[in-house]
């Protein structure tokens, strides 16, 4: 099987491992500045950083739309970590403005402040042995995932990697460590059917 077409958001925040993770699984993932970086991509990685940034620069370049319309036009696969899991979330009307394409409420920095930063073995069925050695960066949690979104990993009892129609997202950077199961698991994501997509929009 080919490696899907698979695009890096590089406007701020950790892009290059992220670059680095995919390569290691045989794509040629192309960084996105612009809309035009985005023509012919199946799959997009939102990566960590400050998610009010990353919020701001997707409305400064006019990337917030067109990811969410081709996410729902069942086009685009969306991957967020830490940051760009907060930017995939529902939106309940706090900043930063959030995307609304994972049925899932993100709370920013709900472990504390950076020096509360952790790394933690994660264990979880579908990843088989060893566990995943996970990052935990100023990480947001996740809280009332909806019927249609599954909990892949916890820490404890808590979600820290959710999948929905055509969208993946964690609360630590699987791109820090070299381990690339997580990657490869977003690369076998397929975009949402469109009809899924909306319903999970619709909540
Ligand atoms: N704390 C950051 C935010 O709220 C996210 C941190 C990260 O991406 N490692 O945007």
């Amino acid at each position: 099987m080919s490696a899907p077409a698979v695009g890096v958001l590089a406007l701020q925040g950790d892009a290059a491992p992220h670059v680095a993770a995919l390569r290691g699984l045989g794509a040629t993932p192309r960084e996105v500045r612009a809309l035009a970086d985005l023509e012919g991509l199946s799959h997009l990685v939102l990566p960590g950083g400050e998610s009010t940034t990353l919020a701001h620069l997707l409305d400064l370049f006019d990337l917030r739309a067109p990811l969410v319309a081709g996410w729902r036009a069942g086009r685009l696969a969306l991957f967020g970590t830490c940051a760009g899991a907060i930017l995939l979330g529902r939106d309940e009307g706090e900043a930063p403005r959030r995307l609304g394409v994972l049925d899932v409420t993100v709370r920013r920095n709900a472990y504390g402040r950076q020096v509360d930063s952790f790394a933690e073995p994660v264990v979880a069925p579908w990843l088989g042995q060893p566990p995943l050695g996970a990052v935990f960066i100023r990480a947001p949690r996740f809280a009332d995932p909806g019927p249609g979104v599954e909990v892949l990993a916890r820490r404890g009892d808590e979600p820290v990697l959710v999948r929905g129609p055509g969208a993946l997202a964690a609360t630590f950077h699987p791109e820090l460590r070299d381990d690339a199961r997580v990657h490869a698991l977003f690369l076998a994501t397929r975009p949402a059917a469109a009809e899924a997509a909306a319903a999970s929009a619709r909540g």
